[in-house]
C-alpha cells in the first residue's frame, strides 16, 4: 500500500521546522499574521524563511527553497512571481510543485455561514492533476505562426491521483467522486485520465463514482454546486474549477490548498493569487493563508493549536461579521487579524471549549 501524508518526525521537544515562502504581493504581510498568531498561541513551529527575488534571472533561490523542503518536509507558502516573460524561464511555482513531486492538490471549499453569497451549503472537495497536462510547459513555434503547446497526461501520474482522491474520499467520510474532463474532445489525454479514474473506482465499491465534461461542470456548479462533493480533475480544469468554486463563496481571500506527494505537503491559499494590486494597503483578506497554516498544523498533528485557531477564525467570520471589503466588510486586515486573536485570548482565558 502506497504511504501517503507522511508526517515528518517531531524535532527537539516535539516543535517541527517548517519551511515559510512568503511570495511576492500579499504574501509577505499574510505570512506576518500567520506569525503574529503561532506566536500568540505559542504553536510549536519554528519557521525558515526564504525569499525568493523575482527579478533573479537563476534559480539558486529556490532550489535553496526545495532543499529546504526537503530537509522539513513541510512548507507554507505564498505566491511566488516570476516576473521575465521569456518563454524559457517557467513558472517558479510550477517548478516547486514538480521538483517535489507534488502531483495531488486538494482544495476544501466550504461555505463560511457568515458570508453573504447566492449558494448555502456547499461542501466541496477539489482533487487536482498538480504536476502535467497543460502545466507541462513544453510550447514551441514548431514553424512562423504556428504554435504548438503539449498536454502531457501519464497513466502512472492518472493513476496515483485517482487513488489519492478515492482514498481521500474513504479516509474522510465523502459519498461521491465526480471525474471532470473533456474526452469527447481530448479523446486520447483526457480519455486515458477518465479511463484510468473509473478503472480505480471498482476498487472502492462504497463510493459512487460519476464523470462530467467540463463545460457542463461549470455550469453545474454555479447553479446547483450542492450536488458537488469529491471532485477529481486534471491540472487545467482544476485551476479554472477552482476559482469557480471560490468566486460562489466568497473570492480569493477564504479558502486554502494542499499540494501533497508521497514525501512532501506544502499549504497555501487556495486560489494561489499574487494580490500584487492590493499589496500593503492593509485590505488583504488574511483567512485564505491562515486557513492554509491551520491546515499544516493538523498535517503535523498539532490539533490543538489547529482548531484553537479555527474555532477563532469561524467566530470572528460568522459571529463578530467582523471581514475585509472582498466579503462585504468593512475591517481592515489588521482588524481581522486582531479580532481573531481576541477570540483565541477568549476561549483560552475563559476555558471556553471549542
Ligand atoms: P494573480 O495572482 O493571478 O495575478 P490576482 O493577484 O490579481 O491574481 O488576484 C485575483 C483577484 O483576487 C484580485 O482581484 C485580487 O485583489 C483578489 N484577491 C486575491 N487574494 C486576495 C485576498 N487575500 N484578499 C482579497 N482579495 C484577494
Ligand atoms: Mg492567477
Amino acid at each position: 500500500v502506497r504511504k501517503v501524508h507522511l508526517v515528518p518526525k517531531a524535532h527537539y521537544g516535539g516543535r517541527h521546522a517548517v519551511t515559510m515562502l512568503p511570495g511576492g504581493g500579499i504574501g509577505p504581510e499574510c505570512m506576518g499574521y500567520v506569525r503574529d498568531i503561532f506566536k500568540y498561541i505559542g504553536a510549536p513551529v519554528d519557521f525558515e524563511i526564504v525569499d525568493i527575488d523575482p527579478n533573479a534571472d537563476n534559480d539558486d533561490d529556490l532550489k535553496y527553497a526545495i532543499t529546504t523542503i526537503k530537509r522539513n518536509g513541510v512548507c507554507l507558502k505564498g505566491n511566488i512571481e516570476t516576473k521575465s516573460e521569456a518563454a524559457y524561464v517557467t513558472s517558479r511555482n510550477v517548478a516547486l510543485r514538480n521538483e517535489l513531486d507534488m502531483y495531488a492538490y486538494v482544495l476544501h471549499c466550504k461555505s463560511f455561514p457568515g458570508v453573504a453569497t447566492r449558494h448555502k451549503d456547499i461542501d466541496i472537495h477539489i482533487i487536482r492533476q498538480n504536476t502535467e497536462g497543460e502545466y507541462a510547459m513544453l510550447e514551441h513555434e514548431s514553424v512562423k505562426g504556428v504554435i504548438e503547446s503539449m498536454k502531457v497526461v501519464t497513466a502512472s501520474n492518472s493513476e496515483r491521483v485517482a487513488r489519492f482522491a478515492f482514498e481521500f474520499a474513504k479516509k474522510n467520510g465523502r459519498k461521491k467522486v465526480t471525474t471532470v474532463h473533456k474526452a469527447n474532445i481530448m479523446k486520447l489525454s483526457d480519455g486515458l485520465f477518465l479511463e484510468t479514474s473509473r478503472r480505480v473506482a471498482k476498487d472502492y465499491p462504497e463510493l459512487e463514482h460519476n464523470d462530467l465534461i467540463i463545460d457542463n461542470c461549470c455550469m453545474q456548479l454555479v447553479s446547483r454546486p450542492q450536488q458537488f462533493d469529491v471532485m477529481l480533475m486534471t491540472n487545467l480544469y482544476g485551476s479554472i474549477v477552482s476559482n469557480v468554486v471560490c468566486g460562489i463563496l466568497g473570492g480569493a481571500g477564504i479558502h486554502s490548498g494542499r499540494n501533497y506527494g508521497d514525501h512532501y505537503a506544502v499549504f497555501e491559499p487556495g486560489t494561489r493569487n499574487t494580490g500584487t494590486a492590493i499589496a500593503g494597503k492593509n485590505v488583504a483578506n488574511p483567512i485564505a493563508m491562515i486557513n492554509a497554516s491551520i491546515d499544516m498544523l493538523e498535517q503535523l498533528g498539532h490539533h490543538f493549536h489547529a482548531d484553537l485557531i479555527k474555532a477563532a477564525v469561524d467566530k470572528t467570520i460568522n459571529e463578530d461579521h467582523i471581514m475585509t471589503p472582498d466579503l462585504g466588510g468593512q475591517a481592515s486586515s489588521t482588524q481581522v487579524v486582531e479580532a481573531i486573536i481576541d477570540n483565541i485570548d477568549l476561549y483560552m482565558k475563559n476555558k471556553v471549549s471549542f
